[in-house]
């Protein structure tokens, strides 16, 4: 065993230290209260990583790395600073798509460089343990480059957010999956096969695309963190195909984490995983079974009357839904939930798991608008418990999350969801713009209940006007 000089130690330590921290980000990102204090964990972990690769003996010359930092700088900082809090995840798919792109890459590069002849007419070769970590990370990494690019382009509208399916196309995929494991065998049984090597990477440039075309816009959230898992999958096998430990650990990390994560969010949409993988979702609505829909007119009501209503109620709770993040109405939800607080009314918040349209969308605003985690129910039993004894709730740009249907209509596509049970409050409040459905596509029951009163409008003007009327009630106009 050669031994281990003093620039390899500090690079190990270097290693070690960015290992601790990934681990202890995850850990913050547990609670929201130290999720910030998490991210900046993880960047330092990453920064320790970039130090300890920079230390490599066997970089020859920096002046590339430094143009790819520069450029990549350049383009990634303005980027995340600019992009809409709504537009999280089509960014998250293309940041993940570079991640996938350079995994693949060194996956490539490493395996062309085991099986070039050299100076001396030698030519390295690969033992089949190497060939077997080569083979997944090409795999995985070409399908996340080219998934993530998809998820993307349907996310930003660039191609159509509706399921594109054919005929026998699941049988196709699983061919395209079977014709993959078959050269992955080839490759591990003789590391030499070129053919089979290349195949793989087409394969798997070909499954990103085939896998990701049948599944509808809105599922597109679980396929991201799946296809995070798949890079991190590919990543970890980079660490053993090269001897990176850093990437081992912080691979397996992601690996897991992106997959916990797509269970968790398919099991709160009440997703079968199996079908968001394979399923055309999101095709066309299934429509509940129910005679004609919605029969009855919804009650609406004035801004001014409903401010009276709350300005004196003992307990109010906000259900925050998509429209909220659309309308960027989260400041202004502030404004009014202080003013109510003031009047001496309870304030909180009930916070769906699915809310929005990505894991903790709605956490994320509210806390950027500087509202109290204290406030947050994030258990759906805990907030139905809140609401049941509520004197209003305000149901502010939510939709499918307060479908009394998931409950009682065993057509439903939401029926099993666990939602909230806002009509079992006295008085529901609902800021929505009009008649449009939510991520589903299917009608609302909840509208039309007797203790349910609308209010149309876009969510930052409505709730901008119930503060102005709150406001005006005091001044006694
Ligand atoms: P939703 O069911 O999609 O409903 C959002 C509602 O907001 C719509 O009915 C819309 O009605 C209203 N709206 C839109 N823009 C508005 C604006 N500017 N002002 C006021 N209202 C506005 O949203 P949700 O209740 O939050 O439920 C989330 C859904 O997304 C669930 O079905 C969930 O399964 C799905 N999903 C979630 C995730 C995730 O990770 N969170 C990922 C994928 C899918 P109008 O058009 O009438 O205004």
């Amino acid at each position: 065993m050669s031994e281990l000089t003093s620039r390899d130690l500090i690079i190990q330590a270097t290693y070690f230290v960015a290992s601790i921290l990934f681990i202890l980000g995850l850990r913050s990102l547990t609670k929201p209260t130290q999720a910030r204090l998490g991210m900046q964990q993880a960047a330092f972990g990453m920064l320790f990583a970039v130090i300890g690769t920079l230390l490599n003996a066997h970089i020859l010359s920096y002046q590339w790395i430094m143009i790819g930092l520069i450029v990549g700088t350049i383009i990634g900082y303005p980027m995340a600073m600019k992009v809409a809090m709504t537009s999280m995840p089509q960014f998250v798919a293309f940041s993940h798509a570079f991640g996938a792109i350079a995994a693949t890459i060194v996956g490539v590069v490493e395996y062309r460089h085991m099986h070039t002849i050299d100076a001396m007419g030698n030519m390295p070769g690969m033992s089949r343990g190497v060939a077997a970590a080569i083979g997944f990370e090409v795999l995985f990494g070409a399908l996340t480059v080219t998934g993530s690019f998809m998820a993307f382009g349907k996310l930003q509208e660039l191609i159509t957010g509706r399921p594109i399916t054919f005929r026998g196309q699941n049988a196709f995929n699983i061919t395209l999956i079977a014709a993959a494991f078959v050269s992955l065998g080839v490759l591990i049984y003789n590391p030499d096969t070129t053919w089979a090597f290349y195949t793989l990477v087409s394969l798997g440039l070909f499954l990103g695309v085939s896998m990701v075309l049948p599944i509808g816009g809105g599922d597109m959230p679980v396929v991201i963190s799946l296809l995070n898992s798949y890079a991190g999958l590919a990543a970890s096998a980079t660490g053993f195909a090269i001897g990176n430990n850093v990437l081992i650990i912080a691979g397996a990390l992601e690996g897991a984490g992106g997959f916990i994560l797509s269970l968790i969010m398919s099991k709160a949409m009440n997703r079968s995983f199996a079908n968001i993988v394979f399923g055309a979702f999101g095709s066309a609505p299934a429509a509940s079974t129910k005679a004609g829909g919605p029969t009855k007119e919804a009650k609406t009501i004035t801004a001014e009357d409903a401010a009276t209503q709350l300005a004196y109620a003992g307990s109010v709770v906000i259900i925050p839904g998509y429209g909220m993040a659309v309308a960027q109405a989260q400041h202004t939800c502030r404004e009014l939930h202080e003013l109510i607080q003031k009047k001496g009314g309870k304030v909180t918040y009930a916070i769906h798991p699915v809310a929005g349209r990505m894991p903790g969308h709605l956490n994320v605003i509210l806390s950027e608008a500087g509202i109290d985690y204290g406030a947050l129910l994030t258990d759906v039993d805990d907030a139905n418990r809140v609401l049941a004894s509520a004197d209003a709730t305000v149901i502010v740009g939510a939709n499918d999350i307060v479908n009394p249907d998931a409950e009682e209509d065993k057509s439903s596509p939401l029926y099993g969801m666990p939602i909230f049970r806002p009509w079992t409050a006295k008085t529901v409040f609902v800021v929505k713009r009009g008649k449009g459905t939510g991520f589903s596509g299917v009608e609302n029951p909840l509208f039309t209940k007797d203790n349910t009163l609308m209010i149309y409008g876009d969510a930052k003007g409505v709730l901008g006007n119930l503060v102005k009327e709150i406001k005006a009630l005091d001044e006694g106009h």
